[in-house]
């Protein structure tokens, strides 16, 4: 079994926010009736399948719940138990009683999804960014926590809430796909013996992790091939990236949900400490994602001065100005930052 108890230790140790307690959580969660349950955009494993396994469970108290996402359900998350419970939010907003932000470190990037809320009586925030500066009127953010998926966990567990192998399903997805398959430095004892909880309500890992990893469209490896051809190293190999123009995505028919993880090629490569992708928008800004093997080199922290935010090993942000112009700005900072740190290898 889980201790609860050493969790909400090592939380308070953590937490960059006063967190509230589960309990006022689950007590809101009992006594409200109208919910809506919203994500990030351009979201991932942990925001879809956290945003469904907190609405099934609220929904099996007999909630009246939304699911709203911008991008809706994405096509390769869309074998997610209740899957079609997701959409995108309509046109016409909603009033609440409460509206609950997952995975989302500044309520800007629910996107769409936040206007759609017209009024709410109470706004919860469960997160688990290092960015998350602790918007909303109750409010849980352990950065410590590998994916938003294991607070969830927690919170269901620990207050007794509904528990079923659908909501197993969805936190399984979440927790590894947010790990990167269990792999990543803030994967923990714990976060194992989530998993292995999880499994033991019947999900079956073999079907679920082929449906995550072995079940990509043929395009997706079309647009890896490209972006490879794109690859640049500086740093004596330090410093790797690619980027991605609007024509190569349009001529290839790519979704935007297809390049997700593709930067881990670039992670991997032996020396390389960051890696960066550019990803040309419609909007005339440009998304960049950015990893790092080391906590020394705090890409959040960079990522911040672009106006963006995220993880320390693992951050994003959307920088106004054509893809040769950001290339140029952002790799310019990554540089100076690895250069400053001479001896640094990984
Ligand atoms: P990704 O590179 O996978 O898109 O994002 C990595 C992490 O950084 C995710 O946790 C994501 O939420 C965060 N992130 C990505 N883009 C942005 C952004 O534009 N603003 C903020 N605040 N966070 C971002
Ligand atoms: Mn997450």
């Amino acid at each position: 079994m889980l201790s609860v108890e050493s969790w909400t230790l090592d939380v308070e140790d953590c937490a960059i926010v006063t967190n509230s307690k589960f309990e006022e959580i689950a007590g809101i969660l009992r006594e409200r009736q109208r919910f809506a349950v919203l994500g990030h955009v351009r979201p991932d494993g942990d925001a879809l399948g956290s945003q469904l396994a907190l609405a099934l469970s609220l929904q099996a108290l007999g909630k009246e719940v939304r699911v709203w996402n911008e991008d809706g359900m994405l096509e390769k998350y869309s074998f997610l138990p209740r899957a079609e419970l997701l959409t995108k939010p309509p046109s016409a907003p909603e009033d609440f009683d409460v509206a609950i932000a997952l995975d989302t470190a500044i309520q800007n990037r629910l996107g769409t999804a936040l206007p759609a809320v017209r009024s709410s009586k109470i706004w919860i925030n469960i997160d688990h960014h290092v960015s998350n500066p602790g918007h909303g009127d109750v409010v849980y953010v352990d950065s410590s926590a590998p994916a938003t998926a294991e607070i969830i966990f927690h919170l269901i567990k620990s207050e007794g809430l509904p528990f079923n192998r659908d909501i197993a399903e969805n936190l399984y997805a979440a927790i590894s796909t947010d790990t990167g398959s269990f792999q990543y430095p803030k994967t923990s004892a714990r976060t194992f013996e989530i998993a292995a909880e999880l499994i033991r309500t019947g999900l079956d890992v073999g079907r679920l992790s082929q449906q995550l990893y072995e079940n990509y469209p043929r395009r997706r490896l079309e647009l890896l091939r490209e972006l490879l051809r794109t690859m640049r190293f500086q740093q004596e190999g330090r410093v790797a990236s690619f980027s991605l123009t609007l024509k190569t995505a349009a001529e290839l028919g790519v979704l935007p949900e297809d390049n997700e993880g593709l930067i881990d090629h670039l992670r991997a490569v032996r020396g390389v400490i960051v890696a960066v992708f550019f990803e040309e928008l419609a909007d005339g800004k440009v998304r960049v994602s950015m990893r790092s093997k080391t906590d020394v080199v705090d890409v959040c922290a960079t990522c911040q001065k672009f106006g963006g935010g995220g993880h320390t090993l693992a951050a994003g942000a959307r920088v106004r100005g054509t893809l040769p112009e950001v290339e140029d700005r952002v790799l310019a900072e990554v540089c100076a930052k690895i250069k400053s740190l001479k001896s640094l290898q990984c």
